[in-house]
């Protein structure tokens, strides 16, 4: 595999003037290579280059952007199996969930490029016109996480792309080495300066969000990370999209179906090793079906292969990085000591890797740290509850409101329930499903903006109404 370690900054490729650092492949704990870190001065050099290329690009015609983001996707998808292996090498997934990443990737690609800008006729009569027309806002930052980096990254570029803004990107520096080669791709397709790439900590986030030639930030991350960003973002009035932290609760009922819903809920809890932002995160039964769905959850997390994500045959990848892990183990074992059982895994696997297996928790209540603060990992707290009013009340006495769901037979009452929860997407028999069409974001802090759809995408613009003056 061919790492790109390039920065691309007005269409060429560049070493970092901050040096490199090391990126950790997480099934080994070793690194596996170095990555150039931007410097501030490469940061406003960026900024520069998205700023003149705005200029010019704000003014493409629909058809040609969208032919180009569909050439974009298909080069994501030529180059799809490299692309794939980048992000098992550094974020940990198995192959299979890697390579249905590159999937989602061109997907959302190509559905950004479909998408209309809509013109809303506010007023047509004798006196006047009124339309809302909706403009770029200008050079967006986009800074992505760790978890699902790629995805994230095609998240925030391609809507942004077909507003007619252009971009600065800054990855996780834990996981940069996808975004680096996608926006190589891009740059194959979009004029230069349109897409840029910086990399590195020591300041380039917050760089980026302190920014004034940056007009726009589309964060994805933590909590505090979102509230620091909306703190440095205010000199310039920055525009933001914050998609942060959930702890996102479950509810099942006493006629759900334990068939169906058992493995629906081991796969969005643990989806991606639990380190999904929308995964289910903490799970209230009904007394009457406590015991057995326990049983079922913990002989599904039996049944896991964990091991690297090139590996044959392997379901259940590594934790992505040390502090991760830390904390997946320090929640565990004050969970312990507070009484609760573990019922599956709890220790981490011997070996370099960051491995630690899908732990089930049972016995276990609000008020223990496993259950109120975000474990982000492969660790699911199971709730006991005998009232339903009682299990709302707890799911929504969370700082959190990112997603929620309610698992049962009767719908119409699982639907009264889950209207109930406070977040900003509830689903019903499912968990964590994200799709291109539907706007996807979080209540309280969790964040704010949608991302997806058509709401998603006027995130990247600003509103003018144009009236036209018939009297
Ligand atoms: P993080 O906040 O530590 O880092 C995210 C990004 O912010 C990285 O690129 C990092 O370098 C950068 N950054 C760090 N400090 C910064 C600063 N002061 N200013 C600007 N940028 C800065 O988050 P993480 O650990 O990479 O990701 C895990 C978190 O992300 C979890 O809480 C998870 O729930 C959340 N998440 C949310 C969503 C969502 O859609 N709501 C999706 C994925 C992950």
């Amino acid at each position: 595999m061919t790492i790109s370690t390039a920065l691309m900054i007005n269409g060429r490729s560049l070493k970092g003037e901050a040096g490199t650092f090391a990126v950790i492949n997480p099934a080994t704990g070793q690194a596996f290579a170095d990555c150039p870190a931007a410097s501030k001065a490469q940061l406003d050099d960026a900024v520069t280059a998205a700023t003149e290329a705005f200029k010019t690009w704000q003014h493409t015609p629909d058809d040609e952007i969208k032919a180009m983001l569909h050439k974009i996707a298909d080069g994501i998808e030529a180059n799809a199996d490299e692309l794939a292996e980048i992000v098992v090498n550094e974020q940990g997934k198995p192959l299979a969930l890697a390579q249905m990443e590159v999937g989602g990737a061109v997907a959302w690609t190509r559905y950004a490029a479909e998408l209309e800008i809509p013109v809303k006729v506010v007023e047509d009569s004798e006196a006047r016109l009124a339309e809302l027309h909706h403009k770029p806002v200008g050079v967006v930052g986009s800074i992505t996480p760790w978890n699902w980096p790629l995805m994230i990254a095609v998240w925030h570029v391609m809507p942004a792309l077909r507003t007619r803004n252009t971009v600065v990107i800054k990855p996780s520096s834990l996981t940069p080495f996808n975004t680096l080669r996608l926006v190589e791709i891009i740059n194959e397709v979009v004029p230069a300066g349109v897409v840029n790439s910086v990399t590195g900590e020591s300041g380039i986030g917050s760089g980026m969000s302190a920014h004034t030639g940056i007009n726009k930030i589309v964060f994805t991350g933590s909590t505090p990370t979102g509230q620091s960003i909306m703190r440095s973002a205010a000199d310039n009035l920055k525009r933001l999209t914050l998609e942060l932290g959930g702890n996102d609760a479950g509810i099942v009922l006493e006629d759900a179906d334990l068939d169906k819903v058992a493995p629906a809920i081991f796969q969005t809890a643990f989806l991606n090793m639990g380190q999904t932002c929308a995964a289910l995160k903490r799970l209230y039964v009904h007394e009457s079906q406590y015991d057995e769905l326990c049983q079922r959850l913990a002989a599904l997390a039996a049944e896991q292969k964990v091991g690297a994500g090139l590996e044959p045959g392997v379901t259940f990848g590594p934790v992505q990085n040390q502090n991760q892990l830390e904390l997946v183990m320090e929640l565990v074992d004050d969970a312990r000591a507070g009484g609760a059982k573990i019922l599956s895994g709890g220790e981490r696997l011997a070996g370099e890797g960051y491995f630690y297996p899908p732990t089930i928790v049972a016995d276990i209540t609000d008020g223990t740290r496993l259950v109120d603060e975000e474990q982000f990992g492969p660790v699911l707290p199971v709730i006991r509850y005998s009232n339903i009013d009682d299990a709302v009340a707890r799911a929504n006495d969370n700082v959190n409101g990112l997603g929620g769901s309610v698992w049962g037979s009767d719908i119409q009452r699982a639907k009264e329930i889950a209207m109930r929860l406070e977040c900003g997407t509830a689903w019903i028999n499912n968990h964590a499903e994200v799709l291109p069409h539907c706007p996807f974001g979080g209540c309280k802090m969790s964040g704010f903006g949608v991302e997806f759809g058509e709401e998603g995408l006027l995130e990247y613009t600003a509103p003018q109404l144009v009236s036209i003056n018939r009297g």
